[in-house]
């Protein structure tokens, strides 16, 4: 028994420890927990200095690798709703989120100023997201601020990236750190903005010069999408507000050649060709092409022949008809045929200024785009009509022809063939326009001979592979 007592109080101590120890451990478990918890809680509320609560949600996007974070304010007197990307480079996070933030506070500390006016005020961020290539993404984040009043303000931020390596791209980078292509940008930019029709009188004259002026400083908004290399200017930068916030889109087809070897397109001219049926002598090869056009007549009635026979052929397009019937134009690419650009509305190239032969290219180019999403791939001068210094200008391969029909002389379907006939050969351009009912009252005879004779019906583009 004294025994027992003696231990008594021993044990009691050392459970009694032993409880504490584990109440310790146990609480520091729960506590901890509560910790994470109340860390994962705040995080989805964010705080800022002016403590305005919002709602925080990140997603994950259709992009690989690109998470988009919505904000949105809580507090209905100072509105806010911002869209932001997030990747898993910490560089790139932190500079968009500099953005963000400021962009955020310099709205929240002037609605502070407005408090008394009970102004209503709003900021407005929203993301484009354009994806390039395997791993390059342009973001672009256009706010719109407004503080009550008359006074809006619509500005833009971009952030290019390599996804891979995490890089981000500016436009020294992309422009190869060479001072000759900003001024060969520059000047595009300068033509773009003198050209666009819906800027033409609102651009400020002094503003919009000075900002296509070559410095690198001017072109570090831009975005590389699909087509087009895109700049960004901002509300009453350097046109009035009537046209809201600039974009100036230069196709990359233009520009290929300024840009870093990352960054270029494949051009038609260096496709590799088809080396297996290169040197089969049995086949023998023709190019149809249709100039003037797109008519929502005979071009119609054109495809359907040509779909007769399984043939493809090339439209050169004139810029001005696609603008009227961009819908004919997207019929002929989607029966499998290729489209040149025929310049805007026909002039003698060579008797035109270096500045209209490009604008009549580039004018064109842009409608295609609108109409078919994509450019022409390539370019016949009106009549023949060019020189070197014209196919400098031109960034896509300059296509004549081999036999001339005459059609547009002789408006006779029955002369179309034996103008063929007289000239035929293999690999040879065929000249015809797709505007005179007559060529297509002529063109089945035509494809039904050819056809007789082995011939298989191609586009320019790939006849070009086989012309030396
Ligand atoms: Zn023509």
């Amino acid at each position: 028994m004294p025994e027992r007592r003696k231990r008594g109080p021993m044990i009691d101590f050392l459970l009694i420890g032993l409880i504490l120890t584990l109440t310790t451990i146990i609480l520091v478990i729960i506590l901890s927990k509560d910790d994470f918890k109340f860390q994962k809680i705040s995080a989805s509320k964010e705080t800022n200095s002016d403590s305005i609560s919002s709602n925080l949600s990140t997603e994950s996007s259709a992009f690989p690798g690109i998470r988009i974070v919505t904000d949105v304010s809580n507090d209905t007197l100072t509105p806010f709703a911002i869209h932001y990307p997030q990747t898993d480079n910490e560089a790139f996070n932190n500079a968009v989120l500099q953005y963000i933030t400021d962009s955020k506070e310099n709205y929240l500390t002037s609605m502070k100023k407005n408090k008394d006016k009970e102004a209503m005020g709003e900021l407005n961020i929203s993301l484009e997201t354009f994806p390039y290539q395997k791993h390059y993404y342009s973001f672009v984040l256009t706010k719109t601020l407004y503080l009550g009043g008359a006074n809006q303000e619509v500005s833009t931020k971009t952030f290019v990236i390599n996804n891979e390596t995490g890089e981000q791209i500016n436009i020294k980078t992309l422009l190869q750190n060479d001072e000759n292509n900003l001024s060969t940008l520059a000047a595009h930019v300068r033509k773009d903005l003198q050209q666009n029709l819906q800027l033409k009188d609102a651009l400020f004259n002094d503003e919009f010069l000075k900002a296509a002026e070559p410095k690198w400083s001017n072109f570090s908004r831009f975005a590389i999408a699909d087509d087009s290399l895109q700049f960004y200017f901002d509300e009453y930068e350097i046109a009035s507000g009537t046209v809201g916030a600039p974009i100036v889109k230069l196709p990359l087809s233009l520009i290929n050649p300024l840009l870093a070897s990352d960054f270029q397109i494949a051009m038609e001219t260096i496709k590799p060709t088809i080396p297996a049926a290169k040197g089969d002598p049995n086949v023998r090869r023709i190019a149809l092409t249709f100039d003037d056009g797109p008519h929502p007549k005979v071009t119609e009635q054109i495809l359907n022949i040509l779909d007769k026979y399984h043939a493809k052929a090339t439209f050169f397009m004139l810029g001005s008809r696609v603008q009227y019937y961009p819908d004919v134009a997207r019929d002929v690419l989607a029966r499998g045929h290729e489209i040149g650009n025929h310049t805007w509305n026909h002039p003698v190239l060579t008797k035109l200024t270096q500045e209209q032969v490009v604008n009549q290219y580039t004018s064109t180019a842009k409608e295609l785009e609108k109409a078919i999403n994509q450019n022409a791939t390539v370019f016949r001068p009106p009549y023949g009509a060019t020189n070197d210094a014209i196919n400098a200008e031109i960034p896509i391969p300059v296509v004549l022809w081999t036999i001339d029909t005459l059609d547009w002389k002789h408006r006779n379907a029955q002369q179309l063939l034996p103008h063929v006939q007289n000239n035929l050969h293999n690999n040879a351009i065929v000249l015809m326009h797709d505007i005179h009912q007559s060529t297509a009252d002529g063109l089945d005879a035509v494809l039904a001979y050819l056809q007789g004779q082995g011939y298989e019906f191609v586009t320019v583009s790939e006849i070009l592979q086989y012309r030396q």
